[in-house]
């Protein structure tokens, strides 16, 4: 995420603000050039007052962003409208990355098969949350801490978070656009992630059965991404994306860090790519890998957990390569 300042005193403000806390201005996301404005009358999100949505309206009455969903909780649902606040600020950040990786992002209204988020507001898990033919649904229950902390130790996981939902399911999405059939990507997928004409239902159940094989970590970024080459590449897309979007941040805040003195580049298990190939996502990992120990550390001093509680082997370093190269002008020749 970039840094913003108020257009009128020159501030900090940031991605969310609905006005400047200094002087006052009502201001707006302007998705078009990515940056905040004044709000001017008639141009606010229809969103704005439901569920904070600073964006400024496109032709739909709704911002670039509430415009991509389709389905919500009724107007007059209060619980379900403010996890579904909760929801569309996280939505808000992942559309403003992908538009920053120049990604695709084109909506249900435009086209038919475009992508579409339908929130819907189980109480506790009734709803699956995935995606099909571009649409991603959401189940608002996991806004809720205690349940998504529940769910998040019964399931092990490290980590789990509605952005974290949101980058997962979006790398479904891209999957088929960025590892067309036939394409050179798509044989490098294979080659990395495996053949994801495997049956899917039939690894699923495995999965839950068994479990992660013995030794997972070694190659693959979380247990969940074992189950299947599809949740593989979403769940390796997913960490591109905290990557991509973390180091922005760093940069944007003037954060670098320079330390520690014990710092170790040989035999450290996270940092080692014997296997790599592509210099691009090495010199990204040899930002972004310092940064991590240091905003872990940073994290334990509060007495929380680790900011980003993972280990990224070479294997997963050569699978987040080629998602780097897609990201890339690579693109143009990898995708057709
Ligand atoms: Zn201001
Ligand atoms: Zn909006
Ligand atoms: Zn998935």
């Amino acid at each position: 995420m970039r840094a913003f300042a108020c257009p009128i005193c020159h501030r900090l403000v940031v991605f969310e603000s609905l006005e400047c806390l200094h002087c006052g201005t009502a201001l707006a996301f302007q998705w078009d050039a990515r940056g905040i404005a004044p709000l001017h009358d008639g141009l606010a999100c229809a969103n704005r007052d439901l569920v904070s949505c600073n964006g400024r309206a496109g032709p739909s009455g709704y911002c670039l962003s509430c415009a991509l969903t389709r389905t919500r909780p009724a107007d007059d649902d209060d619980a379900g409208r403010a996890r579904l606040a909760k929801a569309e600020m996280a939505k808000r950040r992942l559309i403003f990355e992908l538009l920053e990786l120049e990604l695709p992002v084109v909506g249900y209204r435009e086209r038919p098969d475009g992508l579409a988020f339908d929130m819907l507001n189980s109480r506790s898990g009734e709803v699956s949350t995935g995606h099909s033919d571009g649409v991603i649904t959401l189940d608002l229950a996991e806004v809720d801490d205690v349940h998504r902390e529940q769910l998040r130790t019964q399931m092990h996981e490290p980590y789990r978070t509605i952005l974290g939902h949101l980058r997962h399911e979006i790398g479904h999405y891209y999957e088929p656009i960025l590892c067309p059939p036939g394409s050179a990507s798509r044989m490098r997928y294979r080659e990395l992630f495996g053949d994801e004409r495997a049956d899917y239902q039939k690894a699923l159940k495995r999965h839950y059965e068994k479990g992660p094989p013995d030794g997972w970590s070694e190659r693959y970024v979380s247990a969940y991404a074992t189950t299947h080459p599809w949740e593989d590449w979403s769940e390796t897309f997913a960490h591109y994306l905290h990557i991509r979007d973390t180091l922005q941040t760093s940069i944007a805040y003037g954060v670098t860090v320079a330390g520690p003195d014990v710092f170790i580049v040989d035999e450290a298990p996270l940092y080692s790519f014997p296997a790599a190939t592509s210099d691009g996502i090495n010199g990204l990992l040899d930002k972004w890998l310092p940064m991590t120990y240091a905003l872990n550390a940073l994290s334990r001093s509060m007495g929380a957990g680790d900011l980003y509680p993972f280990v990224i082997g070479p294997t997963v370093t050569e699978k987040l390569g080629l998602i780097h190269a897609l990201m890339s002008t690579e693109r143009v020749s990898l995708t057709v």
